[in-house]
Order: structure tokens, then C-alpha cells, then sequence
């Protein structure tokens, strides 16, 4: 197994196993990686790999059948359902290939709903949402609609959405898949400022020209494992090979 943890890592995953049906082979099998703060990382893989099962058990939208999963400090492979609500809605911003604006909600609305959801003050929110929107560069759209933005200025009203409560770790799952080549650059290139304002990124990608050009490291995942990692070299020891899933106790 490949992977690079250590302890102050902002996502731990260790030896995590997710099965959907008995029977079936797993989504994920026995995977261990760790993401330090701070860092981006692309994950790529083809179809049906399990980059959407990983993604989804560090955004504590599932959980595993197996293993442990630390975001941010905290143990989420055990949370119940109201628990983990409040675990995303606190610490992990995510945006979508597309977009997933709420279309009868202005920019503005859109972008202080997780803060609502997490019970942040409105005032204060507010001034959050405006700076986000002044950074996005929507400050003139805060009261439009998401229909009257074009497919650029819609994600970006999502990435500001996914910011507004100050989450440790963003996660863009195929972030430029719905955009033409010139705006998903743009997007690229914005996810990289906030990365390098300190903001750790996890970018789903097919497109292996996104995670080279904007991401540190690869981590590749086959048949629910991870393949293989490129990029720096580890920043630790690589952590003893993989048990057989028979083998654990
Ligand atoms: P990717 O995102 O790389 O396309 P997924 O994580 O979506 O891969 O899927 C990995 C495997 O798990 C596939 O075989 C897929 O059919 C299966 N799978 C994913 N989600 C579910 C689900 N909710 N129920 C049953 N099987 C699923």
C-alpha cells in the first residue's frame, strides 16, 4: 500500500475498506493515505475506482465498513447521521462538476446557506459571503440568480459557498468538467490561489493536465486501491504493507 501519513495530517484514512453489497468486491479496499495540511492533492483513476467513495468518506457524506477515517482532528467513520451534518457543514467545503446552486436563491443566498445550516451569526456571515464574492469576483452579482451566470461565475459563486464557514479541507470533485478549456483554467488557477493562501485541497480529475498543472500529488486509485502516488517524496517512513482483509482483527 502506498501511502505517506503522519500525525498532524489534516485527513487520515487508515486501512479502509467500503463494501456496498455482501458479496460484491469492494469500492474501497484497504486503503491508508494521509493529507497534510495545506497540501493539494489530485485524485485520479478511471471510472468506477472509487474516487467518489473515497471523496464521499472524507466528506462524511458515508462510512466506511471498515477502518478509520480522521478529518481535522476528528474520528467520522463512527458519527451517526446528525453528527456527521454538523461535522461537513462545519469543516468541509465541496464543489460539484456541476455546481449545484440552488437556482431560486441569489448568489448571495446561495453562499450563506452552509453558514445558516451551521448556526453562524447572519451579520457575520454576511461579511464573510461579501468577502468571498469580492475575491470570486461576483461582488456585482451577489443579488442575481445563478441562471444568469454563466457556467465560470457559477462555479465560482460554489467555491465561495464551499469557503464560507472557513472549512480546513476543500474537496472539488471534477471542479472543470463542465466547463470550456479557457474558464476551467480559470478555475484551476483560482483553486491554486486559495491553496496557496494555505487552503488544503483534494481535486478529483480525469483530466490528468488539471492534477499536473495544479496539484503537488497524484494519488491513483485502481480497483479501490491506490495504485500509486506521485509527486514529492514522503514526507515519512511508508507505513507497513497491506494485511489481507481476511487477516484483521
Ligand atoms: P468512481 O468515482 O471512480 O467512478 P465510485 O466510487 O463511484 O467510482 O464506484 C466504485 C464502485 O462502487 C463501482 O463498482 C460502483 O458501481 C460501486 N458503487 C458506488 N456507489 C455505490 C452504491 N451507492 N451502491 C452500490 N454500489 C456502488
Amino acid at each position: 500500500m502506498t501511502d505517506q501519513r503522519t500525525p498532524g495530517d489534516v485527513i487520515q484514512l487508515d486501512r479502509v475498506t467500503k463494501t456496498y453489497q455482501a458479496g460484491a468486491p469492494p469500492a474501497l479496499a484497504d486503503v491508508s493515505m494521509g493529507v497534510a495540511a495545506g497540501e493539494v492533492v489530485a485524485v485520479m483513476g478511471p471510472s468506477g475506482s472509487g474516487k467518489s467513495t473515497l471523496l464521499n468518506l472524507i466528506a462524511g457524506l458515508d462510512r466506511p465498513t471498515a477502518g478509520t477515517v480522521t478529518v481535522a482532528g476528528r474520528r467520522i467513520d463512527r458519527l451517526g447521521e446528525g453528527a456527521l451534518a454538523r461535522f461537513r457543514a462545519r469543516h468541509v467545503g465541496i464543489v460539484f462538476q456541476f455546481f449545484n446552486l440552488l437556482d431560486d436563491l441569489t448568489v448571495e443566498d446561495n453562499v450563506l446557506l452552509p453558514a445558516q445550516l451551521a448556526g453562524a451569526s447572519r451579520r457575520r456571515a454576511r461579511t464573510r459571503a461579501a468577502e468571498l464574492l469580492a475575491r470570486m469576483g461576483l461582488e456585482e452579482h451577489r443579488d442575481a440568480y445563478p441562471a444568469r451566470l454563466s457556467g465560470g461565475q457559477r462555479q465560482r459563486v460554489a467555491i465561495a459557498r464551499a469557503l464560507v464557514n472557513s472549512p480546513e479541507l476543500l474537496l472539488a470533485d471534477e471542479p472543470t468538467g463542465a466547463l470550456d478549456t479557457a474558464t476551467g483554467q480559470q478555475i484551476g488557477n483560482l483553486l491554486r490561489q486559495l491553496n496557496d493562501d494555505g487552503q488544503t485541497l483534494i481535486l478529483v480529475t480525469h483530466d490528468p493536465a488539471l492534477a499536473e498543472r495544479y496539484a503537488a500529488r497524484t494519488v491513483r486509485i485502481v480497483d479501490g486501491q491506490v495504485a500509486a502516488a506521485s509527486g514529492p517524496a514522503p514526507r515519512s517512513a511508508p507505513v507497513s504493507a497491506a494485511v489481507p482483509a481476511g487477516d484483521r482483527t
